[in-house]
């Protein structure tokens, strides 16, 4: 199959990313993302196989994709996530293979996923204190976190990064101690705006600490905040401050980026979104179970790419009056409609 980079979608966006959600299970329960007590599965017998996602992933990237990140749920409760990795690892054309995880299950797995071939890896980290995140994400192995990333930062991959969402009420009041936390490990964190999206059904615009706040109550402790030339494709804007840390924010709420969005988004049972906000999918579980060749996966991605007109955030951004995107009758609806099932 020739490989084709070259083909947009009706803003003249090619797609470049590709998210893998690789299980809808997770080991936590993080107010923004599950908040309820019970959740709507996808069925077991729905879930991609390892084979049939690896073949998808040569499909995208054949199509010109480049990066590829395993997400969740949470990925690392995928059984032999590594033996994944491995296979994808070995795509000539791919040009970058990365993890988002919430840190739990990674002290056990950096290493093998660093041989498999895993290239980058991010952490989610919420808070420094263990009580906080056992209220907030009904967990008590903070610690494990805390040891994944130890694990993870000692494996050798291109790079370890935080990711933490801010909220309101939460975790404001421990943006300098996360940044600090960072910094003395040499790892570069990442500050999320609360989005109202999927499973976030407690959502207000009370509960968002904005970017410039974040910015400001930074350059409050750690004075002037520099803003680094942006990548244009890439969702986060990062600064640096005097001493040299960098950090990035990434404003999805406020001020979205989806004018240079280049990613897609596949579920564990392999429904393509173009967009977080998306309210529905590509189903190419059917097609590929269903027979359908590689060429012939190929071109139905083709067509929805190029007839692709979503801008999810920009277009909340501009409601007058904004609450959750979704609440529980819509979610239990359909599951697909969830932040765990579309990876993040
Ligand atoms: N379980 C893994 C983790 O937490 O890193 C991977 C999946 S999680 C859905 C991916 C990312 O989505 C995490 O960094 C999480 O913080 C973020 N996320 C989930 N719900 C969010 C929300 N309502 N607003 C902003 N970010 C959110
Ligand atoms: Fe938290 Fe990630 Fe699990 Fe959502 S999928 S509840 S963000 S750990
Ligand atoms: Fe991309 Fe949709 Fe997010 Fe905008 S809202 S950046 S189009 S995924």
């Amino acid at each position: 199959m020739p490989r084709d980079a070259s083909f947009r979608d009706a803003y003249g966006r090619p797609l470049r990313n590709l998210r893998i959600s690789v299980t809808d299970r997770c080991n936590m329960r993080c107010r923004y993302c599950m908040p309820e007590a019970e959740y709507v599965w996808l069925p077991r017998q729905s879930i991609l196989s390892f084979e049939e996602i690896d073949r998808l992933a040569g499909i995208f990237l054949d199509l010109g994709v480049r990066k590829l990140r395993l997400t969740g749920g949470e990925p690392l409760l995928r059984h032999d996530l590594s033996a994944l990795v491995r296979r994808l690892a070995t795509h000539p054309a791919l040009g970058d293979l990365a993890l988002t995880t919430n840190g739990i299950l990674l002290a056990r797995h950096a290493d093998a996923l660093r041989s498999a071939g895993l290239r980058r890896v991010t952490v989610s980290l919420d808070t420094l204190r263990p009580e906080r995140m056992a209220s907030f994400a009904r967990t008590a192995r903070h610690g494990e976190v805390l040891e994944g990333i130890t694990a993870g930062t000692a494996a050798g991959f291109d790079s370890v990064k935080l990711n933490t969402v801010v909220m309101r009420g939460y975790n404001e009041d421990e943006l300098l101690d996360l940044l600090e936390f960072a910094r003395v490990r040499g790892l570069e964190i990442r500050f999320i705006e609360y989005m109202d999206v999927g499973g976030a059904t407690q959502w207000d615009m009370g509960q968002v600490v904005s970017r410039d706040e974040i910015l400001a109550a930074i350059a409050a402790r750690h004075g002037p905040v520099q803003a680094l030339e942006e990548h244009a494709w890439a969702p986060a804007e990062r600064f640096r401050l005097a001493d040299g840390t960098t950090f990035g924010v990434i404003a999805s709420t406020t001020a979205p980026f989806c004018r240079t969005c280049d990613r897609a988004r596949l579920t564990a049972d392999g429904t393509l979104f173009l967009c977080l906000y998306g309210e529905r999918g590509l189903d190419l579980r059917e097609l590929l179970r269903g027979g359908a060749s590689d060429p012939e996966i190929a071109v139905r991605v083709r067509e929805v790419w190029a007839s692709r007109t979503d801008r999810g955030a920009e277009d909340r951004a501009g409601l007058d009056r904004r609450g959750a995107l979704y609440q529980i009758d819509g979610l239990r609806a359909d599951p697909r409609r969830e932040m765990h099932t579309r990876g993040g």
